[in-house]
């Protein structure tokens, strides 16, 4: 019989796994460890965040398909979303680049140009990191910042923070990230605006960290698809999930090109770096009115086990193929 491969243990049940090998206890300065988007810890009187994310050639991007400024876009764009997710504002980044000898300087160069263009977006200094050869490109980017605080507290968006009742909102749309990437797949040329949503994620940061400034408690980014990324709520929250489907706000870009499989990629598609925030409904319309973004109610929090379910008009459960990105399942 074979060793077990981390392929059959699946991401979550292997990062559960880790965490108890390192098993010590934790710093008293530590806030938030591993389970949530980002970490957080006390240092004097500020709250830091930290996170990191990775892009690897052949699994997060297809090199013939991705232009090196959409990718360093995008590695930096990802880190930024789980730093909103937290509630909190990105400062510093550290880049490592693993090459394999023979790439480009040029493309390299390009990588540079739209990290640089992401990090002016975000307000995000990158000041140092690392470079390695590699049989493939990979990047990986960790992101450093701060919560606000108030009267001595961090203002924080936790995954574990939804209460019975608390409405489930989402920013922008959904399902155009995963339409892209099949129109690429298809052959679609990178510069078609369809595209953008897969290639230059624009997560809505300002509305997260107004969120956490109103007193919103619970919050995550849609990296994994919507219906994973609320049962994380739910997990860590103890609490049921009801969605409509109906409510669901499906990308144009997913209505148009896929309209049959539309409502699967905005449910499970993932890779949208949009938000989703659970809090009282009066919290999330005054966060609607006061950030002008677009913020669509699609369900609500409910005492019961850890779970979502996403209904139709009739009130059947809708159900797909998959719910979602698991990063070491084929
Ligand atoms: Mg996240």
């Amino acid at each position: 019989m074979g060793q077990m491969q981390v392929s059959e243990v699946g991401e979550f049940a292997l990062i559960q796994r880790l965490a108890g090998i390192l098993g010590q206890a934790p710093p008293p300065e530590l806030v938030v460890g591993i389970g949530d988007d980002a970490a957080v810890w006390r240092a004097g009187a500020a709250y830091l965040v930290a996170t990191t994310d990775t892009l690897v050639e052949g699994v997060h991007f297809l090199p013939a398909a991705l232009p090196w400024a959409d990718l360093g876009w995008k590695a930096l764009a990802v880190n930024v979303s789980d730093i909103a997710a937290m509630g909190a504002r990105p400062l510093f980044a550290l880049v490592t680049l693993a090459l394999p000898p023979g790439t480009p300087v040029a493309g390299v160069d390009a990588l540079y140009g739209g990290l640089s263009d992401c990090a002016a977006r975000f307000g995000v200094a990158i000041v140092g990191g690392d470079i390695v050869r590699a049989p493939q490109v990979s990047l990986t980017v960790a992101l450093l910042g701060q919560a606000e605080t108030r009267r001595g507290r961090p203002l924080l968006l936790l995954r574990s923070g939804a209460r019975p009742g608390d409405v489930i909102a989402v920013t922008g749309s959904l399902g155009d990230a995963a339409a892209g990437l099949r129109l690429l797949r298809q052959g679609v040329p990178p510069g078609d605006p369809r595209t953008v949503a897969q290639l230059r994620p624009d997560p809505p940061l300002g509305v997260a960290q107004q969120a956490a400034r109103l007193g919103i408690a619970c919050g995550i980014d849609v990296s994994d698809g919507l219906l994973q990324d609320v049962a994380h709520i739910c997990r860590m929250s103890g609490l049921s999930a009801l969605l409509r489907a109906a409510a669901v706000p499906v990308g144009q870009t997913a209505r148009q090109e896929f309209p049959a499989e539309a409502l699967a990629l905005a449910s499970t598609g993932g890779e949208d770096y949009q938000m989703v925030f659970a809090g009282p409904r009066a919290l999330i319309r005054r966060l609607r009115s006061l950030s002008g973004a677009v913020l669509t109610e699609i369900g609500e929090m409910r005492e019961g086990p850890p779970e979502v379910r996403l209904l139709d008009e009739a009130g059947a459960e809708v159900r797909f193929a998959s719910a979602g990105w698991d990063h070491l399942r084929p």
